[in-house]
């Protein structure tokens, strides 16, 4: 990570509003008040001293761009003072003997306004990412910033010992998250296993702040890793890794998690075998035009990117901007492949079902990989789904076959 200081004129700093997104992907503080962004600006016409600011420069097709890592609300009041949204308090004392209460930037002396324009901020510029790794490193150092202890609980959390300590450890290792954009600086590899984890207890959409990991690390000592929702963790990751066999620099932190809430739902309730390439070009497709989107003018943009780019900005951890990110994908990824099926929801055939598929076959064993037909007793037979289940077989009589319990069993371990 490349650094440079730089002494920018507020007047500058205005100028230079179109090339500055104060809003990128990092975690946001909440918006100050009238009385904190008067406090500030008061300060800057008294020639105090302020904060130095952090920017990224980011080349983008159009030219040099600058991302706001700290000092977005410093920023924001400069301008706003500047476009006359808000005066200073009525009851300001004068400066240099000039009376400055109430004013608007608009109206203010020139020998105060000139204050203002010459003021010098001080900016930290960090150049742009060169590799994958960079990310990780600017939004480390933006929690840094804002609060030095957010770094520490993953670290803490692997500290912690018991079944889902080791079970996070072993997910936390699985190569899909080699080809993610983050890295595993500061344990994210496994900061992320648990989180899916948290969510695959939950059913679906959770809060997973660092409360919450704590929480199931400190109840789940027992955990059993092998049961059904280590399983689904497992599947849910073979599933992701087979869709980016490759490193994949859209899969950001937060897309990691929306995309494993969506997987889950379809491992779970649909017929999904086969459509991992599917799901990755669409997801590619729907990244591209979300980062065109956002690189349109501000009114020319789509309203429902911009709210979707709203619940990637902050509180990525809440419950509901991970269950409102995994509704605005699952409508999009169904609408694009309406004819993904829901699995059946009846995986096991019924008494009568298997009574008809055994006289059928007259228990004998029908799929035949593994012996030549043996002829089976009622107790040892299994119901097979001749198009599995995973595949959006049936749960029919039509669709049903006798297996024994070695061709049954191999054919359900190259299913699953
Ligand atoms: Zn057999």
């Amino acid at each position: 990570m490349k650094m440079s200081k730089k002494t920018l004129p507020i007047a500058t700093i205005c100028a230079w509003k179109p090339r500055i997104d104060p809003t990128p992907d990092y975690q946001r503080p909440p918006a100050w008040s009238r009385k904190q962004k008067q406090l500030l600006i008061d300060s800057i016409l008294r020639e105090y001293d302020i904060p130095k600011m952090y920017w990224r420069s980011v080349e983008r097709d159009d030219g040099v761009r600058y991302e706001v890592i700290d000092g977005q609300q410093r920023l924001r009041t400069i301008w706003e003072y500047q476009a006359g949204e808000y005066g200073l308090p009525r009851d300001t004392d004068p400066i240099q003997g000039i009376a400055v209460g109430g004013k608007k930037y608009a109206d203010l002396d020139m020998d105060i306004s000139t204050v203002f324009d010459s003021y010098a901020v001080d900016v930290v510029i960090i150049d742009d990412a060169v590799q994958t790794d960079e990310e990780d490193e600017v939004r480390d150092m933006f929690l840094r910033l804002q609060n030095g202890t957010t770094l520490k609980a993953q670290e803490k959390r692997n500290a912690m010992p018991g079944q889902m300590r080791d079970f996070a450890k072993e997910i936390a290792g699985h190569a899909f998250f080699e080809n993610c954009k983050f890295s595993n600086s500061r344990f994210t590899y496994d900061q992320v296993a648990s989180q899916m984890i948290c969510i695959e207890m939950a059913g679906g959409p959770a809060s997973v702040r660092d409360s919450d990991l704590n929480r199931i690390y400190r109840e789940n000592t027992t955990f059993d890793t092998s049961g059904k929702t280590g399983k689904k963790v497992r599947r849910v990751l073979d599933y992701l890794l087979r869709a980016f066999p490759e490193k994949t620099p859209e899969l950001e932190r937060y897309n990691a998690i929306s995309l494993y809430c969506l997987v889950s739902t379809l491992i779970g309730g649909y017929a999904h075998i086969g459509t991992e390439a599917d799901l990755a070009k669409w997801f590619i497709a729907f990244e591209t035009d979300r980062r065109a989107n956002d690189r349109l003018e501000e009114e020319d943009r789509d309203p429902a990117l911009v709210e979707y780019k709203r619940l990637t900005s902050y509180s990525t951890d809440a419950e509901e901007s991970i269950r409102s990110r995994l509704e605005f994908l699952e409508k999009l990824f169904f609408s694009a492949y309406p004819d993904i099926e829901l699995k059946d929801s009846i995986r096991t055939f019924s008494f009568e079902q298997r009574l008809a598929i055994f006289r059928r076959g007259l228990g004998h064993c029908q799929i035949k990989t593994h012996c030549t037909g043996e002829k089976l007793s009622w107790g040892e037979w299994h119901a097979d789904h001749i198009i599995p289940y995973s595949h959006g077989g049936k749960t029919t009589v039509t669709n049903g076959q006798i297996g024994c319990p070695s061709c049954n069993l191999a054919k359900s371990n190259t299913i699953d």
